[in-house]
């Protein structure tokens, strides 16, 4: 058995629409997919920068997110060869909620969900072996503490896929090719 740790915004459902829509509406600005080559937002303070990204963990907002093609598919697939799911997100605590439902809605099966801001640290208490999750800061930290780091690839960390030992994909069905052999390693 494998011990899987999958993030939730930009890995298990298209996040950035969600908070380009809400720093559009809040600021009037513009932020394209395609040119967020860091996790900086130009031309917006910290503190707006948090509340809008507080606003994508509003309830509503967590339960209309849908998920990437083949996301769910795959997960379920690991799931049942006997792999342990446990969902961790970069939100505050008092989203739990809203985020179980979210799992419970879209038929995600996982085993344990984390809502903090210490990703990295509790997957090392839990003894996690593959980390799925888009963040730079994630994958350098989780590759530092010796978990496999996994990522859908975005603008932003690009750059980071193409060093050793992270698994990169384009997509779901991509991601499954990639990381099957390694988990057949591991539950060996
Ligand atoms: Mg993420």
């Amino acid at each position: 058995m494998a011990k899987l740790a999958l993030d939730i915004d930009s890995t298990l459902h298209p996040y950035w629409d969600l908070l380009q829509r809400i720093v559009r509406e809040r600021y009037g600005l513009e932020l394209p997919y395609e040119e967020q080559y860091d996790w900086g937002i130009n031309g917006l303070e910290r503190d707006a920068v948090i509340h809008c990204v507080e606003e994508t963990h509003s309830d509503e907002n967590i339960l209309a997110g849908v998920p990437y093609e083949n996301a769910v598919k795959t997960v379920r697939g690991w799931h049942a060869e006997g792999h342990w799911i446990h969902v961790t997100s970069h939100r505050r605590v008092q989203t739990a909620d809203a985020t179980a439902r979210w799992l419970d809605q879209i038929d995600m099966p996982y085993d344990d969900l984390h809502c903090s801001f210490d990703k990295v640290t509790r997957c090392s208490e839990l003894g996690i072996h593959v980390l799925v999750d888009d963040s730079p800061v994630n994958i350098v930290r989780a590759s530092e503490a010796g978990i496999v780091p996994a990522t859908l690839i975005h603008p932003w960390n690009r750059e980071v896929v193409e060093r050793d030992g992270v698994i990169g994909a384009a997509d779901w069905e991509g991601l499954r090719v990639a990381l099957d052999p390694v988990l057949a390693r591991l539950g060996a």
